[in-house]
């Protein structure tokens, strides 16, 4: 699948699956110096790969018609700080309460680990500025996700595949937060008890083979 495809792909199963209503989220995905961006204004439902956008990582338009996301420039700052290859951003419901009521997503359940531990949220900033594109790019280091305050999440990936099941992660994660809210106060994990998680992903016991 073209890079343009994978835009088209991704960006109809995000509205599928609700991460997404209409134009509200943007998808790129990076090879080499090029960046295939989903274009600005158009439902994320109804692309066509001639629709997006290539741009540089300079951020040059380098083919297409139609304008790339106004959230441009906060991929391009991603990519040309870290090593990730695809972006999905998203106004989903559930990231978007926690974004918009506190500072960061404590870990309450051990996948958070899978996007890197506590997802902070970016400080706020007008959608499409160098302001929430530095905050996100401060936020995201070391991270496979961030929150952006009063607007939503962005994750990061090595494909787009990657990046997209990200964002579910981190919506599940939300979710599981807000609506554990509502039955009581939810309980956070420790940094040993994490710290736990990982030796044993690293380290996991193999069955006994019956003979
Ligand atoms: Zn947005």
């Amino acid at each position: 699948m073209s890079l343009r495809e994978q835009l088209c792909e991704y960006g109809r199963r995000a509205v599928e699956l609700g991460l997404v209503i209409g134009t509200s989220g943007n998808l790129s995905v990076r090879e080499g110096d090029l960046v295939a961006v989903t274009p600005s204004g158009a439902a994320l439902d109804r692309l066509t790969p001639e629709m997006c956008p290539v741009v540089d990582v300079e951020g040059y338009l380098v083919e297409g018609d139609l304008q790339p996301s106004s959230e441009t420039p906060m991929h391009l700052a991603v990519y040309t700080t870290t090593d990730a290859r695809a972006i999905v951003h998203t106004h989903s419901v559930f990231g978007t309460i926690v974004a918009t009521t506190m500072t960061e997503l404590p870990p309450v359940h051990y996948n958070a680990l899978l996007l890197g531990g506590v997802v902070k949220v970016a400080e706020y900033a007008t959608y499409g500025t160098p302001e929430l594109a530095a905050n996100v790019r401060a936020a995201m280091e070391g991270k496979k996700a961030a929150l952006m305050a009063n607007h939503g999440g962005v994750t990061v990936g090595a494909t787009l595949e990657e990046a997209f099941e990200a964002t579910r992660l981190l919506e599940w994660l939300c979710e599981v937060y807000v609506r554990g809210l509502s039955v009581g106060k939810p309980a956070v994990l420790t940094d040993e008890q994490l710290k736990a998680v990982v030796e044993r992903a690293l380290n996991p016991p193999a069955f006994p083979r019956r003979l």
